[in-house]
């Protein structure tokens, strides 16, 4: 199967490879573009990353002590436009997994067909640990350290794991005090209204999501008010995926964990009470009165007819592949959560999954939405945000299902075709 995190383009089954980047490009490029081959050598670049920054920052902490922070950017490829990705705060952040995540926007923003190639950013920190201000000083140190690696034009960095609008807000007003020519709001997307950010991007990831769901729903011939939903992770993905699943197409949201705690009730769970209760409960959802807790990772193993990871990536392994009963449709919100093995087994079990470069890509849409209007100093209102994202991500929906259903393949080779179509093609134009 296709190993997103390793950058591997071999595609095995039972552990026969059947598919591999050339049979990609076989299945979906008519092989000679300009009398240039797709060849290994356009592989092997497409499997490397073309800037990587190591950083090491000094945070002051409070207490006046020095706390000596590992940071990096990777910047995977831009041949379709500025690099373009999240910045995650989080005590596991590595260069593989920071790699890894680059490579994967390049694939997702080629998919959905905005202007961008792919980057992504990570600090070795668990935010939770540090104050408000301690927050605030690593931010700005992270941009100054970044310099002229990130801008409108280079490098556009926006919210991940354990950032938010307010990071954003930080990111923008460090940059802007060393770039105030141009349009330096343009840097980073995911900011607050207030300082330039677009109308709907907080939960655009999720209304994403939720719009593949609907679609996929339409393409198996299932109806969403008669599924039972799962969902791990309560954070900006898997709050909004969970509210908009439930309050626009009548699914029932089962489950529902986060880092602490996990949660059950058969009979539905009222997510707007969850989210108060999580919020004052110091993030924890035990003790729930509209539900039942279980053990955290139990979430994932709940008989559900769909089930959403919306926390970090390979939480769906085999235990969770083998023990699923009921399930039909796997939501990808998470950047890679599902390991090769799981893929298989699902993919054997007739599990409709819908991958993470495509499930949720509505996050970079809106982002590239909030770009043009900083560009254009010309703000659009909710409802035209909604309807456009609508509009990229049906789209993007239907070229996959059509590649799939032509070819007989999955949804994740579907999109990884088109993707890699799109990329090759603009590299090879620009004379690779
Ligand atoms: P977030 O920090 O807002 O939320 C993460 C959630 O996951 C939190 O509720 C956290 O408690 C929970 N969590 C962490 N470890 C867990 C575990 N072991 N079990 C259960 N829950 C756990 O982050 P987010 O922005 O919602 O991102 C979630 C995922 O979506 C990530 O994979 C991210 O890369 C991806 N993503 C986010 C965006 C975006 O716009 N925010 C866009 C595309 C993809």
């Amino acid at each position: 199967m296709f190993d997103e995190r390793s950058g591997d383009w071999r595609y095995t089954l039972g552990g026969k490879t059947c598919f591999d980047a050339k049979s990609a490009f076989a299945i979906n490029i008519k092989q000679n573009l300009h009398g240039r081959e797709i060849n290994d050598k356009l592989l092997s670049y497409l499997n490397t990353c073309k800037r990587e920054i190591l950083m090491e920052i000094p945070l002051r902490l409070d207490d006046g002590s020095l706390l000596p922070v590992h940071a990096y950017r990777v910047q995977h490829n831009n041949a379709r436009g500025p690099f373009k990705g999240g910045i995650r705060y989080h005590d596991k952040v590595n260069l593989q997994e920071v790699r890894e995540m680059a490579n994967l926007m390049t694939w997702k923003t080629a998919l959905v067909d905005i202007p961008y190639g792919g980057a992504k950013g990570g600090v070795a920190i668990d935010p939770k640990k540090l104050s408000f201000h301690e927050i605030r000083r690593l931010t700005k140190a992270l941009v100054s350290h970044l310099g002229n690696n990130i801008g409108p034009h280079i490098d556009i960095p926006a919210p991940d794991v354990n950032t938010n609008p307010q990071v954003m807000a930080w990111i923008f007003d460090e940059f802007s005090k060393t770039h105030s020519e141009g349009s330096p709001l343009a840097v980073v997307t995911g900011k607050p209204t207030e300082v330039g950010g677009s109308q709907g991007r907080l939960e655009a990831t999720g209304r994403g999501v939720a719009i593949c769901y609907r679609e996929a729903c339409k393409y198996k011939g299932l109806d969403p008010k008669e599924l039972r939903v799962a969902v791990q992770g309560f954070g900006n993905v898997g709050y909004h995926t969970a509210k908009i699943i439930h309050e626009e197409l009548g699914s029932k949201i089962i489950g529902v964990s986060n880092a602490v705690s996990a949660v059950h009730n058969e009979n539905g769970i009222d997510l707007k009470a969850l989210k108060d209760y999580s919020d004052t409960h110091n993030e924890s959802l035990d003790g729930f009165p509209g539900a039942e807790s279980i053990p955290r990772d139990d979430l994932l193993l709940l008989d559900c007819e769909v089930l959403v990871p919306a926390a970090l990536s390979k939480a769906v392994n085999t235990k969770v592949a083998n023990a699923a009963k009921s399930l039909k449709i796997l939501l990808e919100a998470a950047n890679a959560p599902t390991t090769p093995e799981a893929n298989a087994i699902l993919h054997e079990k007739g599990v409709c999954i819908i991958p993470s470069v495509l499930a949720n890509a509505g996050g970079v849409i809106v982002s590239y939405f909030e770009w043009v209007q900083n560009l254009q100093q010309f703000y659009w209102t909710y409802d035209k945000v909604v309807a456009e994202l609508e509009e990229r991500m049906v789209r993007a929906f239907k070229h996959v299902i059509e590649l799939a259903q032509e070819k007989d393949i999955g949804l994740r080779q579907a999109s990884y075709c088109l993707a890699l179509d799109r990329v090759a093609r603009a590299l090879i134009l620009r004379g690779f």
